[in-house]
C-alpha cells in the first residue's frame, strides 16, 4: 500500500508480547494517518470507564503517509494519541525530531502500546526487529541522560544511530502533563502522554530503520517537494521562523494583543517583550539553529549561557510558547532564566504549556494571598521571580510537597486547594496555549470547542485570522477581521477540518503556511495513489473531527464543556484589545448549527452515518 506499510506493531507489556496488527486500506484512505487513524483505532478499543493511566489504556504512536518522504515538515513528524490523563478526554500530541522517520523505516506505520511491564523497560526497534528490554538502569534519569545512554548502547550493540523517544522523571511519577521528548528540542508535549508511558513502566522507545517506504508516484512527489520548498523560502512568516525562531513574531503578537501577559490580566508589557523575543535571543544567547529531520526551515534554537545563576551548556532555546509561559505570563524578562526553565522542563519531561500555566496560576495565587509559602515548602512565588519557578519545577516532577498537587494541572490544583478557580485558564482541563483569544475571536471559539481542550494546533484558523494564509477553495478567501462575531463559526469549522488533515498527515504547521488547497490534494495523491479530490480530503478531515468529538461525548463531554474560562471572557483594561469582550454565545450557537451538534453536545446520527461513522452514531445515540 503506497505511503503505508499497512501494519502497526502492538506491544502488550502485560503479556510481554509483540505482534503486528494489519491496517485496513479503506481506513487509511478515510482517516489518512497520524491522529486520524489513531482516533479510529481508539474508538474501537474505548472503555469510557477506564482510567487513562490504567495499564490497559491504549497509547498510539503513529506516523503518516508522508513520513519517510522528503516533504518538508512531514518527513519525520509523528503523533502520540490516546485518552489524556490531564483532561480525561481525547488527547493527541504532535512531535518533530527524528523518531517518526526511524519508526517508519522499521516497517511499521505506528505502535499500539497496552499493558504494564512488571519492571521498567524500553522498547527497541532496529531494522524491523522489536524487543522489550530491561530499563532498570535508566529509571530516574532525565530525558537527556536516557537519550544519551540509549543512543550509546545501541551504537555499540547494533552500530546504529538510533532515535530515542523517552519520558523523564515527571512521566515516571505520573505527572499529568508529563511529555515525551525526542532529543533535547522536540516534545510530544500536550495531554500528559509521558505519564501514560510511565504508567506502563516504559522509560523509552529507541528506533533505527533502513527500509524506505514506497510512494505511489515518487518522481511527482519529489518535484512537488521542490515546488513547496520554493514557496516556503519566499514566505516571510516562515522565513522569519528560520531566522528568529517561533518567538520571532512576539513583538507583532504583543501589538495585536495575542501574547498573554501576567496570567492573562495585562495587555501591555513592551519593555519586557523586547527583552525576551526572537531577535533578542538571536543577538544574545543563540549559538546556532537546528531542525527536525528533513526540514529546511530550522525553527529550533540552540543556546548557551556561559555563566551566572542560569548557566547552561549548549542546549535547547525556548520556543515561543515557553518564552511566553515563563516570560510574559509571569513577568520574567531574562532570556537566560527562561532558557534554563525551558531546559529544566524538557529534562524533567514536562509540557511547558501546561506546566507554565500551572506555575502562573500559582504565582497569582500567592501574590493575592490565596496560597502561602507555608503551603509551598517555603518557596515564595512572585511575579518576575525565575528562581522560585526553578525550585517548584523539581517538586512538581518528583511530586513532592505542593508539587504533588500541582502535578495534576491548574484546574485540579485549584479544586483540591479550594482557591483560585477563577484565575485558572483551561478549557476541558487543558491549560490554554499562548494565544489570547481576545485578540482573534475565532481562536476563542476554537478553544471552546477544541477536541483536546484549549488548543491552537487543531486548526488552520490561527494563520487565517492572522492573515498569513487564505483558502479560497473552501470559502476562506477574505481577510477575517479579528474582533468580529459573524463568520467565525464557518471559519472555525472549516479550519478545524483542515487542521485535522495536518495532524493526520503528520505535517508541521509552519512549512504548511504557504500551501494551497491543491498542494494537499496532490501531495497525498502522489504519496498514496488514493485519488482524492479536495471534497474527499475535507470530508476526511471532517470525519476525523467528528470521531474525536464522538469519543469525547462517550467520555462525558457535552455542551456545558464548550466554553472559555471567565478570565478570557472578561475584557482587558489595556493593550490592543482593551475593553473588547468576546461574544462566545453567538459564535457557539452558529457553530452548533453548522456542525449539527444536538442539545446534549453530540453530532447528529444522520450526519455521522453520512461520514461512515454509523458505529459511532449507534454508540452515542443509544446512550439516551
Ligand atoms: S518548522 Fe521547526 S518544528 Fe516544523 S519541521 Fe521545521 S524545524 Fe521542525
Amino acid at each position: 500500500m503506497a505511503g503505508y506499510w499497512g501494519k502497526i506493531l502492538h506491544a502488550d507489556l502485560s503479556g510481554n508480547s509483540l505482534a503486528d496488527i494489519p491496517l485496513d486500506r479503506d481506513m487509511c484512505r478515510d482517516y489518512i494517518g497520524g491522529a486520524g487513524v489513531a482516533a479510529r483505532l481508539l474508538l474501537d478499543r474505548l472503555d469510557p470507564e477506564r482510567d487513562p493511566l490504567d495499564p490497559q489504556s491504549p497509547l498510539f504512536i503513529m506516523t503518516g503517509p508522508l513520513t519517510g518522504s522528503r516533504i518538508i515538515g512531514a518527513a519525520t513528524r509523528f503523533t502520540v494519541a490516546g485518552v489524556s490523563p490531564l483532561t480525561g478526554i481525547w488527547g493527541e500530541s504532535s512531535c518533530g525530531g527524528s523518531f517518526g522517520v526511524q519508526l517508519k523505516r522499521n516497517g511499521w506505520d505506528g505502535i499500539l502500546i497496552t499493558g504494564r511491564a512488571p519492571a521498567p523497560v524500553y522498547i527497541e526497534l532496529i531494522e524491523g526487529r522489536a524487543a522489550i528490554r530491561d530499563a532498570a538502569d535508566l529509571w530516574g534519569m532525565d530525558t537527556v541522560q536516557v537519550t544519551d545512554t540509549l543512543k550509546a548502547r545501541i551504537k555499540e550493540s547494533e552500530g546504529k544511530a538510533a532515535s530515542v523517544l523517552c519520558a523523564g522523571p515527571a512521566g515516571e511519577n505520573l505527572v499529568k502533563f508529563a511529555c515525551l521528548m525526542n532529543g533535547p528540542h522536540n516534545a510530544a508535549g500536550r495531554c500528559g502522554f509521558g505519564a501514560v508511558l510511565g504508567s506502563k513502566n516504559i522509560k523509552a522507545l529507541a528506533a533505527w530503520g533502513g527500509s524506505k517506504p514506497a510512494f505511489a508516484d515518487p518522481d511527482a512527489l519529489n518535484a512537488l517537494r521542490d515546488e513547496l520548498k520554493e514557496k516556503i523560502e519566499s514566505n516571510i512568516a516562515v522565513s522569519s521562523m528560520g531566522a528568529f525562531g517561533t518567538a520571532g513574531g512576539m513583538d507583532l503578537g504583543s501589538m495585536s494583543g495575542d501574547v498573554p501577559i501576567k496570567n492573562w490580566t495585562q495587555g501591555l508589557w513592551d519593555e519586557g517583550i523586547d527583552k525576551i523575543n526572537g531577535p533578542t535571543l538571536a543577538d544574545t544567547i543563540l549559538t546556532r539553529t537546528a531542525a527536525c529531520f528533513g526540514c529546511t526551515v530550522g525553527c529550533k534554537r540552540v543556546v548557551s549561557v556561559p555563566d551566572g545563576p542560569y548557566a547552561m551548556e549548549q542546549g535547547p532555546g525556548p520556543e515561543y510558547e515557553a518564552a511566553a509561559e515563563f516570560g510574559s505570563m509571569i513577568l520574567v524578562d531574562n532570556l537566560a532564566a527562561i532558557s534554563k526553565i525551558n531546559e529544566t522542563c524538557n529534562r524533567l519531561g514536562m509540557d511547558t504549556i501546561s506546566c507554565g500555566g500551572t506555575v502562573a496560576w500559582l504565582v497569582e495565587a500567592m501574590e493575592c494571598g490565596d496560597i502561602t509559602p507555608e503551603q509551598t515548602n517555603g518557596i515564595k512565588m512572585a511575579w518576575g521571580d525565575a528562581d522560585a519557578v526553578l525550585q517548584i519545577l523539581d517538586l512538581m516532577a518528583r511530586r513532592q510537597g505542593i508539587g504533588d498537587i500541582l502535578a495534576r494541572g491548574s484546574r485540579a490544583a485549584a479544586a483540591q486547594l479550594g482557591v483560585g478557580a477563577e484565575y485558572t485558564v483551561t478549557v476541558k482541563g487543558m491549560e490554554a496555549p499562548m494565544h489570547d483569544p481576545r485578540a482573534f475571536w475565532g481562536m476563542g471559539l476554537n478553544y471552546a470547542t477544541g477536541n483536546r481542550g484549549a488548543c491552537h494546533v487543531n486548526t488552520a484558523g490561527m494563520y487565517h485570522e492572522h492573515g498569513f494564509c487564505f483558502f479560497p477553495k473552501i470559502g476562506l478567501d477574505d481577510e477575517a477581521p479579528p474582533h468580529q462575531t459573524g463568520g467565525k463559526a464557518f471559519l472555525t469549522a472549516q479550519t478545524q477540518d483542515l487542521g485535522q488533515l495536518w495532524n493526520s498527515m503528520c505535517l508541521c504547521h509552519f512549512p504548511a503556511i504557504p500551501w494551497e488547497e491543491a498542494d494537499y490534494v496532490n501531495v497525498l495523491n502522489h504519496a498514496t495513489g488514493f485519488g482524492y479530490d479536495l471534497d474527499a480530503l475535507m470530508q476526511a478531515g471532517r470525519r476525523t473531527w467528528y470521531i474525536k468529538r464522538g469519543i469525547n461525548n462517550l467520555l462525558g463531554v457535552s455542551r456545558e464543556h464548550d466554553t472559555l474560562p471567565p478570565r478570557l471572557l472578561a475584557p482587558l483594561d489595556d493593550g490592543a484589545t482593551a475593553g473588547l469582550e468576546i461574544d462566545l454565545r453567538t459564535m457557539l450557537d452558529e457553530w452548533y448549527a453548522l456542525r449539527g451538534i444536538d442539545a446534549q453536545g453530540r453530532p447528529g446520527s444522520e450526519q455521522l452515518h453520512e461520514l461512515g461513522l454509523g458505529d459511532l452514531a449507534e454508540k452515542l445515540h443509544a446512550q439516551v
